[in-house]
């Protein structure tokens, strides 16, 4: 049986009979995987810590007999701890990991969305408005599955655009009833957003709460599409 050795976080512990777990873990290689974890108690703390969300490791395992892996050995690289303190920051956290588990296909490589996680619960620490960072991510993620394309410009005829119609920028005249409609100032949050290369950029930048609710629906129904 040949071993496998990835580095990947854990998104999931589904708990299985008494001692025993299946983790969903997000890899960059492989996508999403299931590892099948024996006997996990709480006199071993280092494998009860090693087995939970948010959870930076390396894992060694072996294909089984079907897709579930097994889990050989592992060693912790990052337990996220600064997130671990407040409940804020760990729901926040636990949003992101939810975004991965929903929208990745099992299998499917995602180095850069694997990246990009890792940069988003590095900055949730310290990050001053946790709302906006979890609205970027999330238009990141849509950018990511192609689901996505914000620009200053109409798709179809080069205005203005402020409409969002089926992940496309739309002008206020080429759109239909399952338009996203923003104002020109969220528009230019959108765009600030969707482009930035500097979590810099918006540092300083606290969305209106509408907006963050708009990003919230945006998010749910491209995913859904
Ligand atoms: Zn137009």
């Amino acid at each position: 049986m040949h071993e496998k050795r990835v580095e990947g976080i854990v998104l999931k512990a589904i708990p299985f009979k008494e001692s025993d777990r299946i983790l969903s873990i997000f890899t960059p290689d492989r996508g999403i995987i299931s590892l099948f974890v024996k006997r996990i108690s709480k006199s071993r703390p280092a494998m009860v810590n090693l087995t939970t969300p948010l959870c930076r490791a390396e894992f060694v395992f072996r294909k089984g007999r079907s897709d579930l892996y097994r889990f050989i050995d592992g060693s912790i690289l990052d337990l996220h701890l600064n997130l671990r303190q407040s409940y804020k920051h760990l729901e926040y956290g636990a949003k992101m990991l939810g975004a991965i588990s929903t929208s990745q296909m099992p299998g499917k490589a995602a180095p850069s969305l694997y990246l990009l996680l890792l940069t988003y619960l590095k900055q949730l620490a310290t990050f001053p408005d946790l709302p906006t960072l979890w609205a970027s991510f999330q238009l990141k993620l849509l950018k990511h599955e192609g689901l996505l394309a914000l620009e200053k410009s109409c798709s179809v005829c080069g205005k203005e655009a402020l409409r969002i119609v089926e992940g496309e920028s739309r002008c206020t005249e080429c759109v239909d009833n399952l338009s996203f409609p923003f104002s020109k100032k969220e528009w230019e949050h959108l765009l600030l957003l969707f482009h930035a290369k500097q979590f810099d950029t918006f540092k300083h930048l606290s969305l209106d709460p509408v907006l963050i609710k708009g990003i919230d629906a945006l998010y749910m129904s491209r995913l859904a599409s």
